[in-house]
Order: structure tokens, then sequence, then C-alpha cells
């Protein structure tokens, strides 16, 4: 406060080592503020800004909703000293958005002041008057007087660039009378400068001086270096106009002095430039031309292009690097997505195939491979269905293998396994594709032909009889003659599935009877229903 940003670099610079040591992220984040705040007020606006992101970014990771808002202001208030209006007003609003979230009503009303001084800079009145007019209304809720003060001052301001010069002068004092009530030195300071600052540029040098005098002693009192230099400087520039020149340059000394001992470029280029304009006044053009030329440097080091482009490539790389966090998080996100997809996707892969394979076994015979008893039950439920749309006859045949104890008997169970696992093959083979055939039992199967009557099934059983008859099995060296006997019949609604088989079943009971190794057809329902018969029953 006493303008000393030497020391107070020093000092918390101290400070922020010991938080770090401390790992007390909050206090690194108000150091590294802090640290913003002298560098800032040096005029070094490039370290300030460093330091104000690297601050921000720990109040992020905190969600120090408070600290992010107050570094948002601080890093508008650097760009505000840059002249860049629109991303000044970002920051702010940016600001201002939180805190209304958060309700701090003196941060709010700080942040309408500040937000008018930038429509105030930028000329545009009647939205500076609105925000100051919005933080006067907060601060007199809140009976904050030194903001009170401050936003009576900075509307005088703009009655003085409107050129109401009775209305300025009027706010200025009542800011003063506010100040000096609270007995705010620093403040008081302040409204004597700005008084002086109307005078000189109301030509009304005399009383301008008394004004900067009257600063100046404070300041002094205060020890507030800063304020002191201010003054120095105010005053030097005031007696070249009043052409004591010799003092002018005794006050801009001394202020120039001061103010490279406490770094603060803004100051120094102001010095350098009153002195030029002092040895100009004296017809001393060398040296004038000589400060002129510091003034240069100093504003360029303080505003140059150079300048002004780093401070734009540092915010382009702040906000790319806070756009590559998100896209970035965004990306593993998605990463983790797809690689829990690609999981679930393979266990689903996993289980469809394990149930394929239960499914499988659920429905085939081991041995043979064949469909089991359910599986050919479900197929005969398939053929029923297909039979009534398409009026459509279809054949159930019901075989068993002749003698086939014997086999077993003879040459082992293995033997009687290999015949079955013949026969089926053979079975499947000899049928039609659209043709099913199961294992019904030890050695029974079914077979189920679609779209045949009795005849075509007698024709197609009788080809079949003739197949396994012809076969010679090969089992250890001996050739083996297998046959088998069938029962054939036709699927009718009126009868049912049930007894369709039953009839299938009796009708090989009979081919057994009759001597083995035949085709026989149901004998009642052959009977019964002459496929003619049945063809027009269905057309009806
Ligand atoms: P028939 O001409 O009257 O049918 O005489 P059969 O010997 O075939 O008579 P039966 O139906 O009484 O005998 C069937 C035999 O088939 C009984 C059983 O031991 C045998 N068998 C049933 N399932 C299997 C099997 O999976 N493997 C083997 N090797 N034998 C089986
Ligand atoms: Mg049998
Ligand atoms: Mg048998």
């Amino acid at each position: 406060n006493q303008g000393d940003y030497m020391h107070a670099l020093e000092y918390y610079q101290k400070s922020l080592g010991i938080k770090k040591e401390l790992g007390d992220k909050k206090g690194i984040a108000n150091s590294l503020n802090n640290i913003g705040i002298i560098y800032k007020n040096q005029g070094d606006y490039l370290q300030a800004l460093e330091y104000y992101h690297k601050s921000l970014k720990i109040r992020e990771e905190l969600g120090d909703k408070k600290g992010i808002a107050n570094s948002l202001n601080n890093i508008g208030i650097v760009y505000k000293n840059q002249g860049d209006y629109p991303q000044v007003l970002e920051y702010y609003y940016k600001s201002l958005k939180i805190l209304e979230k958060l309700g701090g009503k003196k941060e709010i009303a700080n942040i309408l002041n500040n937000i008018g001084i930038v429509y105030e800079n930028q000329g545009d009145y009647m939205h500076a008057l609105e925000y100051y007019q919005k933080s006067l209304e907060i601060n007199e809720e809140l009976g904050n007087k030194r903001g009170i003060a401050i936003i009576l001052n900075n509307i005088g301001v703009v009655y003085e660039n409107q050129g109401d010069y009775m209305h300025a002068l009027e706010y200025f004092h009542k800011s003063l009378e506010i100040r000096e009530e609270l007995g705010d030195k620093k403040g008081i300071a302040s409204s004597f400068e700005n008084i002086g600052e109307f005078y000189h540029k109301q030509g009304n040098y005399l009383q301008a001086l008394e004004y900067y005098h009257k600063s100046l002693e404070i300041n002094e009192e205060l020890n507030d270096k800063l304020g002191i230099a201010s003054s120095y400087i105010d005053i030097g520039r005031l007696y070249t106009k009043l052409g004591e020149i010799q003092e002018a340059l005794k006050y801009l000394t001394k202020g120039l002095n001061l103010v490279k001992e406490l770094g603060a470029s803004t100051l120094e280029k102001d010095a350098y430039e009153d002195l030029s304009e002092a040895y100009k006044k004296m017809r001393k053009y060398k040296r004038a031309l000589e400060y002129y030329r510091l003034f240069k440097e100093t504003n360029d080091k303080v505003f140059n292009a150079e300048k002004s482009k780093q401070i734009t490539e540092m915010q382009t790389k702040y906000e790319t690097e806070k756009k590559e966090k998100e896209a970035e998080i965004y990306r593993l996100k998605n990463v983790e997505l797809v690689r829990a997809n690609e999981e679930i996707k393979r266990t689903h892969e996993k289980l469809t195939e394990a149930y394929k394979q239960l499914e499988i076994l659920a429905r085939t015979d081991p041995l043979t491979k064949l469909s089991n008893r359910r599986h050919i039950l479900e197929k005969v439920q398939e053929e029923i269905y297909r039979s009534e749309r398409s009026s459509k006859p279809f054949a159930i045949v019901i075989s068993d293998i002749d003698h086939f104890r014997r086999f077993n008997n003879k040459y082992g169970h293995d033997c009687g396994d290999s015949i079955l696992v013949a026969i089926a093959n053979l079975m499947k083979s000899s049928l039609r594709k659209q043709d099913s055939v199961g294992r019904w039992g030890g050695e029974e199967f079914i077979l189920v032909l679609p779209e045949t009557d009795l005849s075509g099934g007698l024709i197609a059983t009788e080809k079949l009889r003739n197949a396994i008859e012809k076969y010679s099995h090969n089992y250890n060296d001996k050739k083996l003659s297998i046959t088998m006997s069938f029962g054939v019949s036709v699927f009718d609604e009126s009868i049912g599935i049930e007894q369709c088989i039953k009839n299938a079943d009796k009708a090989l009971y009979k081919a057994k009877r009759s001597g083995r190794n035949l085709v026989m057809p149901t004998t009642m329902g052959f009977n019964r229903i002459k496929d003619k018969d049945y063809h027009e029953k269905k057309r009806k």
C-alpha cells in the first residue's frame, strides 16, 4: 500500500515459499495473486498475467469460486490497462456471473464499478453511469462508505468528461466529504489529486497546485511512495505549464528517481514524457529528445505491440490449454467408454456363443448329432403351422433297427453305438434337404417329411429302407448287415399330432410282426383318410 513494491514482492515470495512447503494450495493461490497485483502496479502486465493465471488455475482446481471471481477480475484489470476492452468485459462479466451465483454483494459492487470504468474509458458514458449507479445502490445497501466514495468520484469523472464541470466538482467533493468523515487518508489523497487534476484541465493551475500539494502532504504522512511519486510528477508537470521550469525539473527528477526505485513503469514513462516537455520549453531540444526516447522505450515496454502480442498469445495459450484439457478429458472418457463397450461386446459375444452351444447341446443327441426328441417335436410343431397355412400334408415316420440287441450282445455296446452313428448319417444323407431326422430313443429314429402325403412318404421311406439294407457296416474288420423297420403316417389336424405319432408307431409294430425290414403305412389313417379326401377336406 505504501508503493514499496520491491519489498512487498520480496515478502510475498517468501510467503509463497512457505505455503508451498506446507502444501497450502489456497495460500499458494493467494500469494501468486498478490505477486500478480504487485507486477500489475509496477506496470509489468505480462508477469502480472502469468501470476494471475497461475493463481486462477489453482483456484479452479480447488473449486474456490470466490477466488476464481477475484482472479478473473484481476485479469480483467490488466487487460483494461492494456486497453483491450472487449477482453476486459469478458473477464469482468465472467467474474460477475460467478459472484451473482455466490451472492457476494461487496464483490459484485466492486465488479459493477470496474465494468463502469471500462465503459467510461470507451466513452460510453451512458453505460458507465448505469453500472456506477448499480454499484452505488449495492454499496449504499451495504453501508459501504468507502465504496460509495469511490463511485461518487467515478461519477464525477464521467461528468467531467462530458463537460459538466459543475456536477463533476460536486461529486468529487461529495466523495471527499465521505472520505474525510471516514478518516480514509489514502482516499482523501486520491480525491485531492482528482480535484487537482480537474483544476489542471480547467487551466486553473494555482488551484490545481494547491490540491496536488495537499495530496502530496498526505502521501508523505502515509509514506505511500507511489502516491508521493505520483504527486511529484503532477506538481512537476504543473510547474512546466506555469513556466517555472527549474521547479518542474526538481519535482520531475525526484518523481522519476522514486518511480525507478519502485519499478513502477507506468509512472516512469509519465515522468520521462513530462521531463521531455520541460526541456522542450527550455529549448533544450537534445535533452528533450533524449527523454522523449526514454518515454517511448518505457511506453513500449508497457504498451508496445510486441508486448500486446505476447499478452494475446498468453491469453490464447491459456484458452488453448483449457480447451486441450477439456478435449483430453473428453477423449479419456471416450476411450474408457469404447473400452467398456468392447468389453461388453466381447462378453456378449462369449455369452452368445455359450448360449448357442448350450442350445445346440439342448437340442442335439450327443452320440448321433441328430436332433433329440425335444427338438424334433419343435420341428414337428413348425410343420403343423406350415401345413395349416399351406394346406399341404406332412409325413411322420418312426423307425427301429431290427434285432439291434444282437449287435450289442455279439460285438459289444461300442459296436451298437457305431451302428447308431452310421445309420444316423445314412438317413441324413439319403433324405431331402427339407426333411428332418431325429433320435426318438434307443435305436429308434423319427423322420419328419414336409409337403409329403402318404404315398410320397412310403416311397421316400422305402428308398431309405433299401439303402440301409444295401449298406454294409464295418466294425473291427467285420462286415455287418443292418435292416430297419418303418411305420409311416400323415399328419391330420382332426386326429392331432400325438395320435399321428402313435399311428406311425403302430405301423412300425406291424412291420416288425410282419417280418421286419419293412415299410408299413398307418392302417387306420390310411384307410380312413385317403390322400384325395385329405385335400378336398382342406379345400373346404
Ligand atoms: P427288434 O427288432 O424287435 O427291435 O429287436 P431289438 O433287439 O432291436 O429289440 P429292443 O428294442 O428290445 O432292443 C433295443 C436295444 O437297443 C436295447 C438297448 O440295450 C439297445 N440300446 C438302446 N440305446 C442304445 C445305445 O445308445 N447304444 C447301444 N449300443 N445300444 C442301445
Ligand atoms: Mg427298439
Ligand atoms: Mg430294435
